[in-house]
């Protein structure tokens, strides 16, 4: 079975006064997670120590950084490499969100650097693709996520592969309110998972975990989590609201 994952992404939100209150007031609604649902709290490199604490007796419940650099170690000052993260505990990383490709200019090169690194060291990427608005207006997205899929994954072997996390995020829906319909979600997980089994095979692309991003709520969670190919969600904004973080956790299939 795949994991059903809901992911919160903190971005650059919150002191760690307020970060470990919002994980405590989650923690404390005492949600009792299956064995193939995961919590991952997405967040700043200098609370990672600080919130691996409050979840270390809550079973599923992970810390992934939002970042990493692409180069393994040495002069690249203000930056953090996958063994820093490694070595202070962090599960997953967060890789190519929509923001870092946009704002710090991270290329597929980059992001399948990363990836490596990731791996390396024993950290669960999280894989990010979507399409802008132009391209969903010209009605090229699926072209436009199997070419980021194939230039950042598709040099890893199929073992990497299974169990990996891909997070759908169509860069339209990200913060402005808009959700793809449950019915977009859908179309496009499947495209995925599709593109994933041509090039490795069923078994690989069955075991992948697709998350939605994209103004997710605790009022559509439930309802775009029921597609068949949407296997949780990263969530931005809703994410740093603990009754609105619990709701989504509790939509997971
Ligand atoms: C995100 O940051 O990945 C995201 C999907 O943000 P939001 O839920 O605010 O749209």
């Amino acid at each position: 079975m795949r994991k059903q994952i809901a992911a919160a992404n903190w971005k650059m939100n919150l002191t760690m006064e307020q970060g470990i209150e919002l994980v405590e007031n989650i923690l404390s609604e005492n949600i009792q997670l299956k064995d193939d649902q995961e919590v991952i709290f997405a967040i700043p490199f200098p609370y990672l120590l600080a919130v691996k604490d409050p979840i270390k007796t809550s079973r599923n419940y992970f810390i992934a950084a939002q970042n990493c650099y692409f180069q393994k170690s040495g002069a690249y000052t203000g930056e953090v490499s996958a063994e820093m993260l490694s070595s202070v505990g962090a599960n997953y990383v967060i890789i190519g969100h929509s923001e870092r490709r946009e704002y710090f200019n991270e290329n597929h090169q980059m992001l399948s650097a990363k990836i490596n690194l990731c791996l390396e060291n024993n950290l669960k990427p999280i894989f990010c693709c979507g399409e802008p608005l132009s391209i969903r207006e010209a009605n090229e997205q699926n072209s436009f996520v199997e070419n980021q899929l194939k230039e950042s994954l598709f040099h890893l072997s199929a073992e990497h592969l299974k169990g990996f996390v891909i997070a759908y995020e169509p860069i339209w829906a990200i913060g402005t309110g808009k959700t793809a319909s449950s019915a977009q979600a859908q179309e496009m997980h499947a495209h995925i998972r599709n593109v994933m089994a041509n090039k490795y095979n069923s078994e690989v692309a069955d075991s992948i975990s697709i998350l939605y991003g994209g103004s997710v709520k605790a009022n559509n969670a439930a309802e775009i989590f029921g597609e068949k190919d949407v296997d949780g969600g990263l969530v931005g904004g809703a994410a740093l609201n603990a009754a609105e973080f619990i709701t989504i956790i509790k939509s997971l299939k």
